[in-house]
């Protein structure tokens, strides 16, 4: 067991820390006019730039399988990168950001839409989410008919991230209504690909983040058989399975906004004076930031540890439902704690922290809410399939 990070590993984090220092994060304040005006974050040429930045630095597809050009970084160092480059808020990816299911298409599908999402030439959204079916998941009405060759889709998705500016969305609908039934919603659903030329219309949701999620409405769209990902009636599997090995990701990304804000805390409580001392100097302030930091190395190592897991090819779904419960919920904790210590500050637009403030209430609520995070770690334990202290 060894507890550092190896030297490639540093060489990695470093790397990335000094792009999002020289490259992103003087963009910070172009992004919050724009958002603050309606507009886009970043201007798509803008994008495009960093994008090639991002390339002739050798950054680029770092989680990609090396079979399409990527750097298949692995897990472990995907967390290190995830941290960093979450110490902005500026958006930004470093390329091959394709919803993992689409590697289980076949080569025809990974040719018309895996490569170009890996590129960056398109982009893709992921349909679960419908108005009256969230983290009861198993309850989608959307269905989708057979009629000769295609099928037709009818019904609604909600809170879909990116559907606004989708190229074309994976929306699983229900292919077999009794197969649904009596499988409980696990069975009879199939993934589909579904192109925005085929019909979907989508409405942006405004927020109290800038994240806009969009709904998506589905009246009788006509998809070709080709499009169907994965095996008819076993989507819903597919869907899940992602989903369950990548939660950690939110804890990981809160790691780093956390780093970022706690250094901002110091650096101003060193600053301010009140009384004739620098806030940094009271018992209050420091006891704050003591709590920050030991909140923020627990959540990191459950991350690093959940990370780490799925590398050694484990099932990480118990430490990754953890990892992204306290992360989530650690990052909470922090904003609050940090925008206390900024006092008046804190609450203004002058500073990013209002903005982290109520960004970071999504991450308990996406990718699986804290309620549905407890009851998958209480059953694992409860039902036996996870001992205490198993993964040490
Ligand atoms: C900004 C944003 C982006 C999103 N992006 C996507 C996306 O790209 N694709 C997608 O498919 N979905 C997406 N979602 C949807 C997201 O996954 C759901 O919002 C989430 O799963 C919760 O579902 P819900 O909102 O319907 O809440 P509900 O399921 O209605 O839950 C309401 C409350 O009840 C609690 N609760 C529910 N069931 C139980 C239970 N059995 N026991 C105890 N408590 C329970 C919940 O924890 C919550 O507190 C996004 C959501 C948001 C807000």
């Amino acid at each position: 067991m060894h507890l550092r990070l190896t030297d490639e590993q540093k060489m990695v984090q470093q790397t990335i820390r000094r792009f999002v220092e020289k490259e992103l994060m003087p963009l910070e304040n172009e992004v919050l006019r724009n958002e603050r005006e309606g507009k886009p974050s970043l201007p798509t040429g803008k994008l495009k730039e960093l994008q090639l930045k991002a390339k002739e630095a050798g950054f680029w597809g770092i989680n990609t399988p090396e079979e399409y050009g990527g750097a298949n970084l692995g897990q472990m160092m995907m967390a290190i990168v995830y941290m960093e480059v979450s110490k902005t808020f500026v958006p930004f990816s470093f390329g091959g950001s394709a919803d993992n299911i689409l590697y289980y298409g076949n080569e025809e599908q990974k040719e018309k839409y895996l490569i170009p999402t890996i590129n960056g030439e398109k982009k893709s959204c992921f349909a679960m989410t419908e108005p009256g079916a969230g983290s009861d998941t198993q309850n989608i009405k959307m269905t989708a008919v057979k009629d000769g060759d295609h099928w037709v889709l009818n019904g609604e998705k909600t809170f879909i991230t990116g559907g606004n500016e989708a190229d074309f969305v994976m929306a699983m609908a229900i292919t077999d209504k009794e197969l649904h039934q009596k499988s409980k919603g696990r069975e009879g659903v199939t993934c589909f690909i579904v192109d925005r030329d085929m019909g979907w219309k989508s409405e942006y949701i405004h927020t109290m983040g800038e994240w806009g999620p969009a709904g998506l409405v589905f009246d009788n769209v006509r998809v070709p058989e080709e499009n169907i990902l994965g095996e008819l009636h076993k989507g819903y599997n597919l869907g899940l399975e992602w989903i369950g090995f990548a939660r950690w990701v939110v804890g990981a990304r809160a790691v780093g906004t956390a780093e970022r804000l706690l250094q901002m805390a110091i650096d101003y409580a060193k600053e301010r004076v009140t009384f004739g001392k620098p806030i940094a100097e009271r018992q209050a302030i420091q006891w704050m930031i003591a709590d920050c930091a030991v909140d923020l190395e627990a959540a990191r190592w459950l991350a690093l540890n959940a990370a780490w897991t799925l590398d050694q090819g484990e099932d990480n779904r118990h430490l990754a439902s953890m990892a992204k419960l306290y992360g989530a919920n650690m990052g909470n904790r922090v904003v609050d704690k940090v925008l206390q210590i900024h006092g008046g500050m804190g609450y203004t637009r002058e500073l990013p922290i209002e903005r982290w403030y109520r960004e970071a209430r999504l991450w308990r609520i996406y990718d699986g809410t804290d309620e549905i995070q407890r009851m998958i770690i209480s059953r694992n334990l409860i039902k036996g399939h996870v001992k205490i202290g198993q993964y040490i």
